[in-house]
């Protein structure tokens, strides 16, 4: 299951570098900070699976790493035990490599460092940085202040170092409850920047953690933490979103407050966006519980384990990535892009068979009963190394019921009464005779006639425009295929007339069932997660809800490109 790791191509010297956190990496070696290495890490909270928006802050980290020589770590923000769970930092592991990035052994959690950043708690108190804050968390929200107005300065403030220090260590042994008191920084009340109004460093939370157990009931708090934890680890780049700019003067703060050496520096970008799509741990965790999806890895999730059930390749989404490149203003991507980097790949790589999944028979009266001819199909155009496969064609065949038209329409050139169409690597046929159920009008089954001299789609002396894909009957497979839509109607998810509620955006049709498929034999030994084309139909991957009663087919992404029109629309418009 496991891909080949991304390329880790290393800039060619004096080009220019692809973005601003390449173009500040290139300057910090080019001066010698940090002796000119580079060191990131990945720091996901183990509080929900990875979406592709995670796949750009992983692609980037790990990817600046490979390409200036130096290392990404992985590490677990799991400072917030009521959220946190091992389902979740397992399928971030699993994730993560998937997508083709290699941590060797360089995985740490932050409640590693809780030792530690107890420790610098009670250097901060001693040297008159923090103090301990009997204020509930309602009376620190009404003395915060205002944007506009500064806040007040908390009573407790100025209690000595000794008194502080005292009442930190009986909050760590945990004889106050929970929300009684605070570790804060003390810093300026008055300050512009909200995060610096004595913000709180650690808070009581009488909770199991999923990794130190009942060892803690002091937890630390994010930007703490965060910052500290990025010291340890000697990160040289904390990358982050945007919504981190805010907090930049904290994170400085604590390194300085503490008179830490070679301090990371933190760089904010833009982050991923998608049309359609919600890219929220917690709205995700919520399409979850309330079962409107069949769980984290439903192929209508943007999370990674949904795209990989879906069928998108770690290679199509690190390629997605790369085309996105970074900036710092928020944008929102088209969703149509990620489906055209899944099919860009695809189309290279897939090999290609044949399916139908509204089935019509058809007898062909001149092909002797019994008898099975194998006919030779070429496994992929785009790749000749990918050889040719047999195909069974027998007396009775099934065609896609769309592909027959009693009426047909003007320039209809697929199969009606009377008329020729090529079968995909076989004969051409013609439709002789059209049987309906004499009681309700419909069609049940078509009689036609082969041309024995057309065998492997050759045409002597007529024009056939069309052709079409088939299965023989007594071969086939049967399968249910699983068609996917986006999961939300409109673009934006999060915003409906006034009415701020993502549920109503749910798009009903996001999944059609079809039952009774049939697709050619050689598909038996497909596995979930290998990919291939039904020709005509889409992208498919096999889903592991497959049981021994038949093969379950995901379409991961049909093979109409959207992305590619509006790409030939614009070049058209400039
Ligand atoms: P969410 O908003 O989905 O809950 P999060 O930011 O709380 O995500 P974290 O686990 O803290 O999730 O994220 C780990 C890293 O991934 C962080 O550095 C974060 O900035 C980055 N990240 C999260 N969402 C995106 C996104 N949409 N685009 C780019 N990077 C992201
Ligand atoms: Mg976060």
């Amino acid at each position: 299951m496991a891909d080949a790791a991304p390329p880790a191509s290393s800039p060619a010297p004096g080009s220019t570098p692809r973005d601003f956190i390449r173009e500040i990496i290139e300057d910090d070696q080019r001066s010698g900070k940090h002796a000119g290495r580079v060191t990131t890490r990945f720091p996901p909270e183990p509080n929900g699976y990875l979406h592709i928006g995670h796949a750009k802050s992983i692609c980037l980290n790990f990817g600046v790493a490979l390409e200036y020589h130096g290392t990404c770590n992985l590490r677990f923000d799991d400072t917030n035990p009521l959220k946190e769970d091992v389902e979740y930092v397992e399928s971030i592991q699993a994730d993560v490599r998937w997508l083709g990035f290699d941590w060797e052994d360089r995985i740490f959690y932050a409640s590693d460092y809780f030792g530690k950043l107890y420790e610098f708690g009670e250097t901060l108190i001693r040297t008159g940085k923090a103090f301990v804050c009997d204020l509930s968390a309602e009376e620190v929200k009404k003395t915060r202040g205002t944007l506009t107005e500064p806040g007040k300065n908390s009573p407790f403030r100025d209690r000595s170092a000794e008194e502080s220090l005292d009442l930190f260590r009986r909050m760590r042994a945990g004889e106050f409850p929970d929300g009684s008191r605070t570790l804060r920084a003390k810093i300026d009340m008055a300050s512009p920047n909200i995060n610096l109004r004595d913000p709180a460093l650690f808070r009581i939370r009488k909770a199991t953690h999923h990794r130190t157990g009942d060892a803690w009931c002091l937890y630390p708090m994010y930007d703490y933490a965060h910052a500290i934890s990025d010291w340890i680890e000697e990160i040289t780049h904390s990358l982050c979103t945007l919504e981190f700019e805010d907090h930049r003067p904290l994170y400085d703060w604590c390194l300085e407050a503490l008179d830490l050496p070679n301090r990371p520096r933190q760089i904010e970008f833009a982050r991923l966006n998608l049309t359609y799509t919600l890219l929220s741990k917690r709205k995700l965790l919520h399409l979850v519980t309330g079962g409107h999806v069949r769980g984290w890895d439903d192929p209508r999730m943007p999370t990674i384990a949904g795209l990989r059930r879906r069928g998108f390749t770690p290679e199509a989404i690190r390629d997605f990535c790369d085309r996105i490149g970074l900036a710092k203003r928020d944008s929102v991507v088209d969703v149509a892009l990620l489906e055209h980097c899944l099919r860009e790949d695809l189309n290279r790589r897939a090999p290609r068979f044949m399916g139908v999944l509204d089935p019509l028979r058809v007898v062909i009266t001149n092909f002797p009963a019994g008898s099975v001819e194998e006919l030779t199909a070429v496994n992929n155009p785009e790749d000749a190394a990918a050889g040719t496969r047999k195909v069974p064609f027998s007396r009775e065949i099934l065609i896609e019921r769309d592909d027959f038209r009693d009426v047909p329409p003007p320039k209809y050139h697929r199969l009606s009464p009377g008329q020729e169409v090529r079968l995909r690597w076989g004969y051409i046929i013609r439709c002789e005779e059209v049987v309906k159920d004499p009681a309700t009008g419909a069609i049940v089954e078509l009689r036609a006639t082969y041309d024995p001299a057309t065998r492997g789609g050759d045409a002597p002396g007529r024009k056939v425009k069309g052709t079409i894909h088939w299965v023989s009957a007594a071969q086939a497979l049967p399968a249910e295929v699983r068609l996917y839509d986006r999961l939300f109607v409109r673009s934006d998810p999060d915003e409906m007339e006034g009415v701020k509620d993502f549920l109503s955006n749910l798009n009903p049709d996001s999944l059609v069932v079809k039952t009774g498929c049939r697709v050619e034999p050689a598909l038996a030994e497909k596995r979930p997660l290998e990919f291939f084309q039904l020709e005509r139909i889409g992208y498919f991957t096999v889903d592991p809800d497959a049981t021994t009663g038949g093969l379950v087919l995901n379409r991961s992404v049909s093979l109409r490109d959207t992305w590619a029109r509006i790409e030939k629309k614009s070049r058209e418009g400039a």
